[in-house]
């Protein structure tokens, strides 16, 4: 991996499909980002390697894929609506703001159990200015969920979110699995879907946006066996990130102290990656404990438990261990580390060194010259061969092969096909490696094994 600036990458990216801004014809979104042509082929590659390395290869694991918009219920109980809320109180003139709690507090006045109402009297009635001087509005909240309502009448009852963390619709869906597929522990569920916060600020590109993707497990063990669970969650993450490329000299490992603990977890890494803007957070991985079935049990009056059979058919609230990852800022980190510039002047190349099984077009085809009707012809029937079996396939007749090689490069794909004068005598062709630049002749009746073998 080279020292790629976020310039080069956000330029690329724009340049070649890979991921544009949201909305941009009307002057964009703030915190939205699409994903275009190559930029959603690389997303779902990764998903989908995702899917199978931990769903479907797996004995253990279970995939779900729950609502986006779930009961207010499911918010209450899991602590977003109360905990993903901050009380904000604005200066007047400056616009500046401020916790309304803490604002308080720095007057020695209790917030606890004030509600906005009493936080706003409370205000009045001491006389507290901003740090600027100038009156404070009224205290409201500001929940990082997006609220929004269901059915035409729009009343408390018919709040709902868009759900801010995938996990949820994995919790609530604990006992259809464990009734509809009778799993025994340890076993989790994994999911991959949209989530949603309204960050304050979103920044760093497709870092920190408002609309994201998440990869989520939820694993349960039973209470004692989760310390060598954590531990073995702890590799597997990292065999995830050799897989699809991202190198472990730029990760690193950041223990969350006991004190900065969330209230349900006893242990929290959170796995850190060498941005171009700084070592930031790229996934996390969570001891939960028994926090969120007890809780949605509590509050649903479902029996969120397993049988276990082994000790005399006891109810059992199993443990949960939380792996998540985030899949645009997995995205941002795999194309940081596959970006690379060689040569020099005017010979200087992009090379995008993604891993075969992720780029987004797998081999591109080309005849040496497009004004030869024989070797178009060939080479058409070489390119709808191949596009049969490894779908993503691309053709490209434009300018000269060295072009068109710089381009292939830049967009990562792994190996390029030429058809040329060769190949109508004796029905070989030249494959071309991305990373080396080497050729190799090879028959066309050979084509598909040959590369079969490097997707492999
Ligand atoms: P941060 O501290 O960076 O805000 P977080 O600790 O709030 O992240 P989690 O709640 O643990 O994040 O979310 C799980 C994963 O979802 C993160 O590890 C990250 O990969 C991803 N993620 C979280 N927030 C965003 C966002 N605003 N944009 C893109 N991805 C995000």
């Amino acid at each position: 991996m080279e020292n790629v600036s976020m310039e080069q990458l956000i330029s690329l990216c724009k340049r070649r499909g890979f991921i544009f801004q949201g909305s941009e014809i009307y002057g964009g979104l703030a915190g939205t980002w699409d994903y275009g042509p190559l930029g959603s082929e690389l997303k779902r590659n990764i998903q989908n390697a995702w899917w199978k390395m931990f769903v479907t290869d797996r004995e253990d694991m279970y995939g779900v894929d729950a609502a986006i918009l779930m009961n207010q219920n499911v918010w209450k109980a899991s602590g977003h609506v109360a905990g993903f809320t901050d009380p904000l109180v604005e200066d007047l003139v400056t616009k500046k703001r401020y916790r309304a709690d803490h604002v308080l507090e720095e007057k020695n006045i209790d917030p606890k159990g004030m509600d906005l109402e009493a936080m706003s009297k409370a205000i009045v009635d001491n006389n507290i200015k901003s740090p600027d001087g100038n009156a404070f509005g009224e205290v409201r909240t500001f929940n990082m969920m997006f609220q929004t309502n269901i059915g035409a009448i729009q009343d408390e009852t018919s709040v709902s979110y868009l759900r801010p963390e995938t996990a949820q619709g994995m919790f609530v869906n604990f006992k259809n699995v464990v009734d509809s597929m009778h799993p025994k522990l340890p076993f989790g569920l994994g999911q991959i879907g949209k989530a949603f916060r309204n960050e304050i600020a979103p920044r760093d590109f497709v870092f920190r946006s408002r609309e994201f993707e998440q990869m989520e497990i939820e694993y349960f063990v039973k209470e004692e066996d989760w310390k060598g669970r954590f531990s073995d969650w702890i590799g597997a993450m990292y065999g995830w990130m050799d897989f699809v490329g991202i190198p472990r000299s730029k990760v690193h490992e950041l223990e969350v102290a006991p004190e900065d603990l969330a209230h349900y977890s006893k242990r929290t890494m959170d796995f850190e990656f060498d941005f171009p803007f700084g070592k930031k957070e790229l996934y996390g991985l969570a001891y939960r404990t028994n926090f969120d079935l007890n809780n949605h049990a509590e509050a649903s009056k479902a029996g969120l438990y397993v049988v276990d059979d082994e000790n005399g058919g006891t109810k059992v609230v199993p443990h949960c261990i939380e792996p998540t990852f985030g899949l645009d800022r997995t995205i941002l980190a795999v194309l940081a580390s596959a970006y690379h510039e060689e040569g020099e002047g005017d010979d200087k190349r992009v090379v995008l060194k993604l891993k075969p099984t992720i780029a987004p077009y797998k081999v591109c085809v080309s005849p040496l010259l497009k004004n030869k009707p024989d070797l178009v012809d060939k080479a058409r029937v070489v390119y709808s061969g191949l596009k049969k079996v490894f779908g993503n396939v691309t053709w490209d007749d434009n300018g000269n092969i060295g072009k068109r090689y710089r381009r292939q490069d830049e967009i990562g794909t792994p190996y390029c096909i030429t058809v040329d004068f060769d190949t109508l005598e004796n029905d070989t062709v030249t494959v071309r490696d991305r990373d080396t630049a080497t050729q190799d002749r090879v028959a066309i009746a050979d084509l598909q094994p040959f590369l079969a073998e490097k997707f492999s």
